[in-house]
């Protein structure tokens, strides 16, 4: 094992969302010196930067490591695809660019668990200082921040024909989801700049790259972290085949996201003590929290067949609307190569709500395919897709064997308890209610997806746990708190050791109602305060 003499003051694990950005604001200091280390190459290629590029990289293993969990009962017994950025800007450089918070109960929640510092009120200040808006001024937003937040630049009929029905529906209309409440629908924020991807990697990294108190390894696999006395004072690497042991004098931060972060703490003897006793691993801390309380949103698209050819899945095969779509991009920044997983959507309250916030989400998109990723539909196709915004089926990820490139087992439980299985039902319902009001009920012949033979709670439940998937948000695995299932505290340092903390989605002790890149770019804004206040 080679020992590299170089002395950091802080070892970064992840170059994802929050990886970048931490990156950034620790190198503002001087004083520091900051290893950032990353087990996926550069972020170059033009399908990582053009916005709708989100359809070719999601499914390319050389940007991206599929995960495949457990199958479960809740998804029929099939074994779901979870694709992770790994590459220099992680999952924020390969996903759908929809730029959401959640609901300010969300953060209220996480505080009323004992996460002082957490509120709304409290947490704004980050959304603010990371975002540069493009739309009016208002308290709830940023201007001078790195990640560029642009409103919708692609205007499609059959969008704006479904948002005029779900009006009809009884929805109010909501022209900001990151303003007062997401409740209503809209058009969605996206984090794109003029014409490309506002990845946390080109908003946050790109400015610091050059600075010299940054090195950055590419291709590079932190394999567990290393402790002395309880302290953490470095980590093991594996670089293409060469280990080495790098050196940390204050601190080491996981952000390798929800699947990752949890599973480097197991391999490096923080975890459930039987679990690491199976596979050999010393015990540093029996915690038996790690890699429990894995939320992900559980999504059911519906497909319709249009009338009109206006679908993106004919225009984008006729030469001539694809020549005038790359035109509409390089002239005007706008068009339908702007947008990447969805447009249009919102918020709304089932009658099965527990409480007085929205608990379904709803995601708009004048195209359709099989699965993401996948090949357009030949036919003129329309989805309109919902999930729950507050699951509570929970799911766990644990290391199958002491070996750092193997996937860990991956369980998300997905519909597991009852309240998530009544929940989507009734937004199935909900969405067929919507395509019937009078704005949309002609311009569209046939439900193909789930269909329309599908009728009864029993059969709709069945084709949710067949058809659906994940929308790719698994949080909550290294839970912020203060009961004894908690991974970190509110200052996000791992318990019951020093010199560590997990900065990333996986700390979300309840995943936010809507998409997870924002709230997790602002965990990483609020964890730079902290780190910078803590070694000043
Ligand atoms: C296909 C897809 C579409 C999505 N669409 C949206 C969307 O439209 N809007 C939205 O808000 N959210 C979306 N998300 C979710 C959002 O992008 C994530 O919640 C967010 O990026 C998580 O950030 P993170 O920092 O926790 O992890 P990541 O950004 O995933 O970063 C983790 C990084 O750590 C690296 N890493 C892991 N293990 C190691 C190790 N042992 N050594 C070194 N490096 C390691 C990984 O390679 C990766 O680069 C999507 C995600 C995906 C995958």
């Amino acid at each position: 094992m080679q020992i590299n003499q170089k002395r950091y003051t802080h070892i970064i694990v992840g170059a994802g969302s929050a990886g970048c950005l931490l990156a950034n604001r620790l190198t503002s200091r001087a004083q520091n010196s900051v290893l950032l280390i990353e087990a996926g190459a550069w972020d170059d290629g033009f399908w990582l930067k053009l916005p709708v590029g989100y359809y070719k990289t999601m499914n390319n293993q050389k940007v991206s490591r599929h995960f495949a969990c457990e199958p479960s009962e809740g998804s029929g017994g099939r074994s779901i695809n979870w694709p992770r950025g790994c590459v220099i800007g992680g999952s924020s450089s390969i996903n759908g660019l929809i730029f959401i918070r959640g609901q300010h109960q969300n953060f209220d929640d996480w505080a009323a668990l004992g996460n002082h510092g957490w509120s709304y009120n409290e947490i704004l200040p980050y959304f603010r200082r990371l975002e540069n808006f493009n739309g009016e001024d208002s308290q709830f937003h940023g201007r001078h921040g790195e990640l560029q937040v642009s409103k919708l630049r692609n205007h499609h009929p059959d969008c704006s024909a479904w948002l005029d029905a779900a009006h009809q529906y009884g929805l109010p209309l909501n022209d900001d989801f990151n303003a007062d409440t997401t409740e209503g629908v809209g058009e969605y924020h996206l984090s794109i700049g003029a014409r490309w991807r506002s990845s946390s990697s080109r908003a946050f990294l790109a400015p610091a790259k050059t600075r010299k108190n940054l090195d950055i390894l590419t291709k590079t696999l932190v394999t567990r972290v290393l402790f002395k006395n309880k302290k953490a004072v470095g980590v093991e690497i594996d670089q293409e085949g060469q280990k080495q042991v790098l050196h940390a004098e204050t601190e080491v931060i996981l952000s390798a996201g929800a699947i990752q972060s949890p599973q480097i703490l197991q391999l490096s003897g923080i975890g459930p003590e039987k679990l690491l006793k199976k596979h050999g691993i010393d015990v540093v801390v029996d915690k038996p929290g790690v890699g429990q309380n894995l939320q992900d949103h559980y999504q059911m698209r519906t497909i319709v067949q249009m009338r009109s050819r206006d679908s993106l899945n004919n225009q984008i095969r006729n030469p001539f609307s694809l020549l005038r779509m790359g035109l509409e991009w390089a002239f005007r920044g706008r068009g339908a190569l702007t947008v990447g997983a969805g447009q249009v959507g919102g918020a709304m309250r089932t009658d099965f709500a527990p409480t007085d916030q929205p608990d379904l989400q709803l995601f708009v998109m004048p195209l359709s395919v099989d699965k993401p990723g996948e090949p357009l539909h030949r036919f003129p196709g329309f989805t309109s897709a919902i999930w729950q915004c507050h699951p509570r089926s929970r799911g766990s990820i644990e290391i199958k064997t002491p070996d750092p490139t193997a996937a860990p087992k991956i369980q998300p439980n997905y519909l597991a308890d009852e309240l998530d299985q009544k929940t989507m039902v009734e937004g199935i319902k909900i969405l067929r209610q919507i395509y019937k009001q009078p704005k949309f009920r002609d311009l569209w012949d046939a439900e193909i997806v789930p269909g329309e033979q599908v009728r009864t709670d029993a059969e709709i439940i069945d084709a949710i746990r067949k058809g659906g998937g994940t929308v790719y948000h698994p949080v909550g695995t290294c839970k912020m708190g203060i009961d004894a299932a908690a991974v970190v505290g509110p200052d996000l340092r791992v318990h019951g050791v020093t010199g560590l903390r997990v900065v990333d989605a996986s700390i979300m002790p309840l995943i936010t109602s809507a998409n997870t890149n924002a709230p997790t770019l602002m965990i990483a804004e609020k964890a730079a305060e902290m780190i910078l206040a803590s070694s000043h």
